[in-house]
């Protein structure tokens, strides 16, 4: 696609990077796209090229990480209370705006975040969603240290998420239905790294019940899996994006007082948290790298579960 100048309010980046992320999945997966051709692509790292009227946050040479959040309105009452996020008004990188999958592209430099020094492109792509979401959500959660944190679905956020709980000092269970993704949870220290189906036996019956349960698998069964693996007053976060619908009984929920939470992507704070600690080498995503070539087939493994860690397309 051919690449213009910046307008006001843009930067064109020179990309390094681009991790694909399950959203990816989803929107090669709609039947009608907000734009055509689209380029996908919401967690790369480039080099800022040139930028538009207006822009002051970034400047050219500059390395940056661009999201799935573009940009707010600005005026709304989430974008006026620090929840840009809820802006219904929001445009989307990869979405309703040009990706980052790409190797030279227009993106909204509005909230593009400064990389830090000795990450390289390919570690800091997915810090972009998968790290920020995966923060995010345990923000939501309100995890104090020595509180257990169940994480169903080990892909790309829930392998950040681990890392993040532990560095909060919090106790950690992983539950998947692959058995290589609980391989991989244990490597990386989670206490307990558990089979679905196993799930509420040994949550409940050996650990006590989960203080928060969050969801990042799509998967339609694993909600209400999480939701009977809860202690009393413990919270269920919902992140994975499905068009299931769930059923949770009303009467466990009201007397166990059990909280449910969607969560979705993280604060601006949230984004600098996980690029900060990336580069402290508390946390860091393990990606395996690739040629554009292998976007399609990659759609097709994340679709099937089958990518652990993250998948980055180098540039
Ligand atoms: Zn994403
Ligand atoms: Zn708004």
């Amino acid at each position: 696609m051919p690449v213009a100048e910046p307008g006001k309010g843009e930067a064109r980046v020179r990309m390094e990077a681009c991790g694909i992320c399950h959203s990816d999945v989803m929107i090669t997966g709609l039947e009608k796209l907000p734009l055509t051709p689209l380029v996908l692509g919401h967690e790369g790292i480039g080099v800022v090229e040139a930028v538009g009227e207006g822009v002051t946050n970034v400047v050219v040479g500059e390395r940056a990480g661009i999201t799935y959040f573009a940009a707010g309105c600005g005026v709304c009452e989430m974008c006026r209370a620090g929840f840009e996020r809820y802006c219904a008004k929001q445009a989307n990188h990869g979405y309703t705006r040009q990706g980052a999958l790409t190797t030279e592209g227009i993106v909204a430099a509005q909230n593009l975040i400064r990389v830090p020094e000795g990450l390289t492109a390919e570690e800091a792509a997915p810090l972009c969603c998968a790290g920020w979401t995966a923060m995010g959500a345990l923000g939501e959660a309100h995890v104090r240290p020595g509180q257990l944190v169940a994480i169903f679905g080990f892909g790309g956020l829930g392998h950040l998420a681990l890392q993040y709980a532990k560095h909060i000092g919090a106790r950690t269970a992983v539950v998947d239905v692959g058995a290589e993704k609980l391989e991989f949870a244990r490597q990386l220290g989670a206490d307990a790294a558990v089979a679905a189906e196993d799930a509420r036996k040994v949550l409940v019956k050996e650990h006590g019940g989960a203080d928060a349960a969050i969801v990042f698998t799509a998967s339609a069964a694993a909600a209400p899996v999480a939701f009977s693996c809860l202690k009393r007053r413990g919270s269920l976060i919902l992140v994975g994006l499905t068009t299931d619908t769930y059923t949770f009984s009303v009467t466990e929920t009201v007397l166990k007082g059990i909280r449910i939470q969607g969560s979705y992507l993280g604060s601006r704070a949230d984004l600098e948290k996980v690029f900060a600690l990336a580069a402290q080498g508390v946390a860091r995503p393990k990606v395996a790298t690739y040629g554009i070539e292998a976007v399609p087939e990659l759609i097709g493994k994340l679709a099937q579960g089958q990518i652990t860690g993250r998948a980055v397309i180098r540039f």
